[in-house]
């Protein structure tokens, strides 16, 4: 009784077992010790595609692959004789092959079993074709990441190098407008000069129409009141006093005939009618008729020291203008220079140009005033009560440039002034 219930108990024990066995996922496969196989569930035999009974009895080497294949035998001899393991008791990822010689990968564990004195290995072979599908996924994904963010990366970059241009275009577009501005700026700026010009120029019209009118009345009533005097002195010794009339009057027409020449030759440089006819000749001629004629300007007591060049020298200039200017410099150290005082005028040569000092011990000129000295009506503070229209010196500048000549001066307030003018030897006609 007992030991009919102990044979049940193992029969019932390998019934389980060979329940266990036959609905195992993993097949499990057994051979002997020369690679044949004596069971398999049918989780093995689906695994390779074989029916149970088309394997069993046939060597183990034909569910795997070239080389595994051929090396097989030798892996269970050299177990069998040295012991020496590769894959049993170990487990290996290893290929295997179906009976339609597709290969898959599997997980191989192999275990050593002795029964009854007889050697066997049992196979456990787990299914790896999802794991490494998978992880053929996860491949292929990182690969694409991988592309796909080289492929951001580079239209990161073009959008990037878009963007670089788009501000590069802006700042030159801002650079543009800030210079389209600032011209604009410029040409307002220069409208404004222009219109400051305009405007300061009918002011100087008007203040010229005014000073032409107080400088033509005063010579003129000088003049009426000494002739109507002149009529008063008819006795003979009274010829002192009419002299000293008649000497006012010929001041005063000298007067006016200056301040009319003045306008005049204004006009016409300003109508271009003044124009440089250079000749030939010896510049020597030039300061003694320059002095001769300017001899009825001087004060009392004052002198003309000349100094001229001693050897003949020929010069081409057109010698009206120069004399003009001349005359227009001695002029002005004539009246702002005292009774007795000396005049210079000195030539000079250098290089290609012969320079003209003018050269007074007179009144000087203010510091504050000099650089306004050429500019037409401009009379300095210290000059308001001596005759003048502030023309002379815009006319000299004018002749100046117009035979390419340069004008300069240096000045100390109650000591005296000197103008330079400087001259190529050779004009050209204009
Ligand atoms: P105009 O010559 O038209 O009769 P003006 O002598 O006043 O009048 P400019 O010859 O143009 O005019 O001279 C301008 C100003 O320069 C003078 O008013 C005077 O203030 C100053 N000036 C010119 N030459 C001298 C000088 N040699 N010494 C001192 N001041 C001078
Ligand atoms: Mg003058």
């Amino acid at each position: 009784m007992d030991e009919k219930h102990a044979k049940n108990q193992v029969s019932d024990a390998s019934k389980r077992l060979q329940a266990i066995i036959e609905t195992a996922i993993d097949g499990i496969i057994t051979i002997d010790e020369s690679g044949i196989i004596e069971t398999v569930n049918p989780a093995a035999a689906r695994l390779f595609g074989y029916e149970p009974q088309e394997i069993v009895g046939k060597n183990v080497k034909i569910l795997m692959p070239s080389p595994f294949r051929h090396q097989h035998d030798g892996y269970i001899d050299r177990y069998v004789n040295t012991g020496e393991a590769r894959i049993i008791g170990i487990g290996r990822e290893v290929p295997g092959m179906r009976k339609d010689g597709s290969t898959f990968p599997i997980r191989l564990a192999v275990s050593e079993v002795f029964l009854e004195d007889r050697r066997m290995f049992t196979g456990i072979v787990h299914d790896l074709s999802d794991v490494k599908q998978a992880e053929d996924k996860i491949r292929k994904l990182n690969e694409e990441l991988e592309e796909k963010v080289i492929e951001r990366t580079e239209e990161l970059a073009s959008v990037v190098n878009k963007l670089l241009n788009t501000n590069k275009k802006l700042q030159y577009e801002v650079q543009e407008r800030k210079s389209a501005e600032n011209a604009l700026r410029e040409s307002a700026k220069e409208i404004q000069k222009a219109l400051e010009k305009e405007k300061e120029l009918s002011e100087l019209k008007s203040r010229f129409v005014s000073m032409a009118s107080h400088e033509f009345r005063t010579p003129l009533s000088t003049i009426l009141s000494s002739i109507s005097l002149l009529s008063r002195y008819t006795e003979s010794s009274q010829q002192e006093k009419r002299d000293k009339h008649i000497t006012r009057i010929k001041s005063a027409v000298r007067n006016l005939n200056g301040i009319l020449n003045d306008f005049l030759s204004l006009s016409k440089l300003e109508e271009g009618k003044i124009e440089n006819h250079p000749l030939e000749f010896d510049v020597r001629e030039l300061c003694p008729e320059v002095i001769d004629e300017i001899q009825g300007m001087l004060k009392d007591g004052q002198i003309i020291l000349h100094e001229g060049m001693e050897e003949p020298m020929m010069v081409k200039w057109d010698k009206r203008l120069v004399k003009n200017i001349l005359f227009n410099l001695l002029s002005n150290a004539i009246k702002y220079s005292d009774e007795g005082k000396e005049i210079f005028l000195k030539e000079r040569l250098e290089g290609e140009y012969l320079l003209f000092d003018i050269i007074d011990k007179g009144i000087g000129i203010p510091e504050a005033d000099q650089a306004h000295l050429f500019t037409r009506f401009f009379r300095a503070a210290n000059a308001m009560n001596i005759q003048g229209t502030g023309l002379g010196l815009n006319i000299v500048k004018r002749y100046i440039d117009l035979v390419g000549g340069s004008i300069t001066f240096e000045s100390q307030l109650n000591e005296g002034t000197t103008f330079t003018v400087c001259l190529p030897l050779h004009q050209n006609s204009q």
